[in-house]
Formats: C-alpha cells, structure tokens, sequence
C-alpha cells in the first residue's frame, strides 16, 4: 500500500494551496508515522519495493515539513515530480487558482471592486475560497490572464518570492538522505482528458527529466489526479521505452498483481480530519464492496 499526501501544515497555509483540499497537520502527519511503524506496514510496501509514504506535486512545504519527521521514524518516501514547475519555473495550474481566489478575498473587499471583477467574470465572489478557486480553475486560459491583469497577480514574482515547488538543489539533498524521486508529468493535466499521444509525451518527457537532471535509472510515475489510462497500448508504448520502473494510480487498498499500477490512499480532502486506522478500516469496507462488485459481474458473464 502507498499513503497519498500533497503536503502537511503546521499554522497558516499559503495562499497558492489554501483554496485547495484539507490538508494533513503536523501532528497528525506524525501520528501516521507512528501507526505505520508500530503495524510494519512499511516494511510490507518494502517487500513490495515501494515507499509507504508519497508526496505528489513537488511542493517545497513537504520537504520543510516532513524530512526530519520520517528520518526520525526511520520511513522511506517517494516524492513525485511534476516537471514544468520544477525550480519554480511555472506555477501550477490549480496552485494559480488559488492564489487568484486568495487575492480576490482578501484585496477585493470594497463593493465597487468586486461588482469590477464579478462584471469581467461573471462569476460570484461571495462563495468561499474552496468553490471559487474551483469555478476559477474550469475558466478558459483566456479569461485567467485578463483576471491577473486586472488584479495585478504576477505569478513569476510568487514563484521567485515564495519558492513554492522543489529545486533541484533539494531534491538532491533528498536523494542523498535514500528517499526516492518520481515523475508525475510535465503540466499535471488529467489523464481521461488527454489524447494517447499526449499521455505518451507527458510520461516520457518528465521521466527523462528526472532521470537526466538527478542521473537516475528507472523512473517511477504517479498519474495526476489518480487517473489511469485504460488503453493498453499506453501501457505497452512506454514499458518499450524501459524508463518506467513502476506506476502509481487510482484509489485503493490492495495491489492485485494483475493490475498495471499499484493503488494509493489519499490522506486528504475528506481523510485529512480522520486517524489512519479509520481511514484504513473506511478503504477496506469499499475494497471489499469493489470486490463483490466485480465479483458480481464475472458471475453474470457466466450465466
Ligand atoms: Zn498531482
């Protein structure tokens, strides 16, 4: 099994993630790691050959936050990459939504600014941070660019103040410390949107930056939004390149061996409140629903 985080808080969060899902706290990111090394889970991820813990989007406050933590409890990590944004050098789509929902909030409070964006927009900016950085994210790039204009956002000055993502001068230090460094596309785009090709392109492309900038050999891949291809053929063109070792995706418990991808637990969004156990009772009770489900159907093929 491998635990799923973005990042862990500890006090405020930054204006490009506060919009975005709950997030684990410090002290409960901590009593994960306890629970994962009184039940040796870890060491079943191990025997499996991967980490139990994961950091998706290459975020600087999970390397802050969590190194010290996980050398102290002795757990290994992987931490997935997602390349266009590597040493700040792009903010992530999603991350821009939220920045631009923060800065709405809190500089847009007189009436006479908000009907200003609301009439460019047409979209309302009473709701809270969480469902406008998600009516922000569905608008067209078109409308993004004309909103940071009109709010004077410059993201490339976020990026070089804020330094949100790692820099290869981290990920090194992490390497060094014996975590694992991943691929998680070029530009995070969901998979079941994209073409065959573009889903092609965004694996290879970011597996052979990772490899060529930290000199590593195989590359394992975590797909944005745990969304796994369906075509065979994406399976079959990228295992002929021998760049991946192993793919991550889809929620869920238990890796059946069957199955192209080994399956994640989000500890977040409606997790984020919930003790491990918990989380790991609630994941077994859908597995086993999943089970007779599928179970379910392979009777019916039969009569
Ligand atoms: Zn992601």
């Amino acid at each position: 099994m491998q635990f799923l985080y973005h990042y862990i808080h500890s006090g405020k969060k930054p204006p490009h993630l506060i919009g975005l899902y709950n997030s684990r706290s410090v002290e409960k990111f901590e009593q994960d790691l306890r629970f994962i090394k009184k039940k040796n889970l870890d060491r079943i991820s191990k025997k499996m050959r991967f980490s139990v813990i994961s950091f998706d989007d290459g975020l600087t406050t999970c390397f802050e936050q969590t190194i010290e933590l996980l050398k102290k409890y002795q757990l290994e990590a992987t931490f997935f990459i997602v390349t266009n944004t590597l040493n700040n050098k792009a903010l992530a789509h999603e991350h821009l939504s939220s920045l631009i929902a923060h800065l709405l909030k809190t500089k847009y409070t007189s009436q006479k600014s908000i009907s200003q964006i609301e009439s460019i927009l047409s979209i309302s900016l009473t709701q809270n941070i969480r469902s406008l950085t998600k009516e922000i994210r569905l608008l067209p790039q078109k409308n993004i660019d004309e909103l940071c204009k009109s709010i004077q956002l410059d993201a490339q000055d976020y990026l070089d103040r804020e330094k949100p993502y790692l820099t290869n001068c981290q990920i090194e230090k992490l390497i060094e410390g014996g975590f694992t460094i991943g691929a998680h596309s070029c530009s995070h785009p969901n998979f079941a949107e994209i073409s065959l090709e573009e889903q092609i392109y965004e694996t290879i492309e970011s597996a052979k930056l990772i490899q060529k900038n930290f000199g590593l050999k195989k590359i394992p891949f975590a797909f944005p939004y745990l969304r796994v291809p369906d075509n065979p053929v994406y399976f079959s063109e990228i295992k002929k390149t021998g760049l991946i070792s192993e793919f991550y995706g889809q929620h869920g418990l238990i890796w059946d061996k069957s199955l192209p991808f080994i399956p994640r637990i989000s500890i977040e969004a409606e997790n984020a409140e919930l003790p491990i156990n918990v989380i790991l009772k609630k994941e077994k009770k859908i597995q086993r629903k999943r089970f007779v489900k599928t179970l379910n159907r392979k009777i019916k093929s039969f009569i």
